[in-house]
Parts: C-alpha cells; sequence; structure tokens
C-alpha cells in the first residue's frame, strides 16, 4: 500500500526548517536551512528544493509525497501570497505559492503559522477530537489560529485570527504593527521582559532579576527566578497570565470555543502563565461561557509543532 507523505515547510525570521511528515504526524526526514544565506525567495527556493530531492531519493518505494504545505508569517492561505511581513526581510507581496508550484508540480499550500499551529493541534495533538477551539502561539508575538465547526477561520481575505493585534490597552505600548496597545505588545516573551523591567523600576522588591544585567532579563531568565519563588518574577507572569486570560473571554464571546490551546515560547512556563490566565478567564467571561472553556498547553510541545501544522494543511485541503 502506498504510504502518502507531505511535506511541511515553516519559514521563520531567522530559519527555515522542513519536513517529510505522515498522516499519523511521524517525521520521516527533515531539514533546515538559515534564511541569511538568501537575498530572494527564489535561492531559498532552489535550497528547498535541493534538501525535497535529497530526502525523495531516500524514501522507499511505497512512500509519496503528496503536495507541500507551507506555514509563514503573514502567509495569505486564499491567493498563496506572504504579505508584508514584519519579520521577514522580504518586503512586499510575495506570491510563494506560485514559485513553488511552478517548482515541484505538487498541490502546495500557504497559511500563516499560528493557523498551520491550530492545524497541527487539530489533525496530530489535543484537540484531535475538537470542533471548536483556539490555538495561541507565543514567542516574540503574539498569533492564533481559530477553528470553528471544524474548519479554520480564514475571513474573507485569509487573514482571519489575529488576536495578537487586537488592542489590550488603548494608547498603551508601542507595536510592530505600528499601533499602540495590542495584546502582544504584552503577552509575548518580549511584553513579560518589558513587564518585568517596569516592575524593578518600579518598586524595591527583593529579587533575583536585580543581579542581572537589563539584557540579561530575558524570559528564560525570569521563569528560572519564578520557578525557585521569586516575588518580582512570579508576579510579571501573573500580570501576564492576566491580561491573556481576559483578552481571551472576549475571544470566547466570538467562537464559543472548547478550549483554548498556549503553545510555544512563555506558555512553556505551564502554569506560571496559565493559572493567572484561567482565573481571569474566569473573572471575565460572560455568565453562560463559565466554567466550560479549557485553557491547554499544546500536545505538540515538544515536537516540530510549526512543520507538522504546515505539512497537516495538505491533509485538510486535498
Ligand atoms: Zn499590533
Amino acid at each position: 500500500m502506498i504510504k502518502e507523505l507531505a511535506l511541511g515547510i515553516d519559514i521563520g525570521g531567522t530559519n527555515i526548517v522542513c519536513g517529510l511528515v505522515d498522516k499519523k504526524g511521524n517525521l520521516i526526514a527533515e531539514g533546515s536551512c538559515s534564511m541569511a544565506d538568501f537575498d530572494t525567495p527564489e535561492e531559498m527556493m532552489v535550497s528547498i528544493s535541493e534538501k525535497f530531492h535529497e530526502m525523495k531519493s531516500n524514501l522507499k518505494t511505497n512512500q509519496k509525497i503528496v503536495g507541500i504545505g507551507i506555514g509563514a508569517p503573514n502567509g495569505n492561505f486564499f491567493n498563496g501570497c506572504i504579505e508584508n511581513a514584519p519579520n521577514l526581510k522580504w518586503k512586499g507581496k510575495i506570491p510563494l505559492v506560485k514559485l513553488f508550484k511552478k517548482n515541484f508540480k505538487l498541490p502546495v499550500y500557504l497559511t500563516n503559522d499560528a493557523n498551520a499551529a491550530a492545524l497541527g493541534e487539530m489533525i496530530y495533538g489535543g484537540a484531535k477530537k475538537m470542533k471548536d477551539f483556539i490555538v495561541i502561539t507565543i514567542g516574540t508575538g503574539l498569533g492564533s489560529g481559530i477553528v470553528a465547526n471544524g474548519k479554520l477561520i480564514y475571513g474573507h481575505d485569509g487573514l482571519a485570527g489575529e488576536l495578537g493585534h487586537t488592542i489590550y490597552q488603548p494608547g498603551g505600548r508601542k507595536c510592530g504593527c505600528g499601533r499602540l496597545g495590542c495584546l502582544e505588545t504584552y503577552v509575548s516573551s518580549s511584553g513579560l521582559i518589558k513587564t518585568t523591567k517596569e516592575l524593578l523600576e518600579k518598586n524595591n522588591t527583593k529579587s533575583l532579576l536585580r543581579k542581572l544585567k537589563p539584557n540579561e532579563i530575558i524570559s528564560i531568565n525570569i521563569q528560572a527566578a519564578a520557578i525557585k519563588g521569586d516575588k518580582l518574577a512570579i508576579n510579571a507572569y501573573e500580570i501576564t497570565g492576566a491580561i491573556l486570560g481576559q483578552k481571551l473571554a472576549d475571544a470566547v464571546a466570538v467562537t464559543s470555543p472548547e478550549a483554548i490551546f498556549l503553545f510555544g515560547g512563555i506558555s512553556r512556563s505551564g502554569n506560571l502563565l496559565i493559572k493567572p490566565a484561567k482565573k481571569a478567564l474566569e473573572e471575565n467571561l460572560l455568565s453562560v461561557y463559565k466554567n466550560k472553556v479549557k485553557i491547554l498547553q499544546s500536545e505538540l510541545l515538544d515536537k516540530n509543532a510549526a512543520v507538522l501544522g504546515a505539512a497537516a494543511m495538505v491533509w485538510c485541503e486535498k
């Protein structure tokens, strides 16, 4: 029997990771390259193509690659273009799907990285039996993939699901999108760092973090201090989690999800973030939604979720 495989590609600002994935989520082969090596999207594609052919030559006779899924910042599912991604060096509209189709002669799908993570959770992770859920990806920013009635919500233009750029604090912190007070400026690794620095400046609470240089106040050190019981570090997580919970309560009112999965970055700190987020979620929910929505850690935390999610698009859309 032929075993179908999908090539999943995760394009990030620093690295590009690709892998061959089967329908069960097993990674058959993988490769990566550095964004710094490419001046143009065409050069990147040539390098991925070389990796692809190398992987293909090692396949067993009953294995067949049937499609390509790409997760990329600002990847638009509908038009197949990366559109003005602030974290990529290529500006404007990049017709990525067109480029890949020409070279690979396979079905090619593109979406943004958070949508890919949501599909990965649905096909391979904790949302396997769910039809309504949200995946929040937390890294340097905050992305979200929203699934309703078993379908990823793309919106009329392919760009739906940007909870990170809903406003938490009008006139607040400056966001990479050019506006002020977006959620991701508070709930992200950079948001946590900023909150921690503000706390360090604002009061005289003893903290292990005071021994560090400003450039050492990074999320991994804040987490380490919080685990040791450092009150200021714990407080920074409480503030961050509370903001997340409050904004998630708004999201619940829109799609009434069964669960919200947190993936990546500071969500790896587990209960340091999830506990205050749950508390704030319940406090801010309309009564009909109370005690119904779970906040869970992604079940793909230790796997290459971005590649799995990108590959999952092939199974979802084929
Ligand atoms: Zn923004």
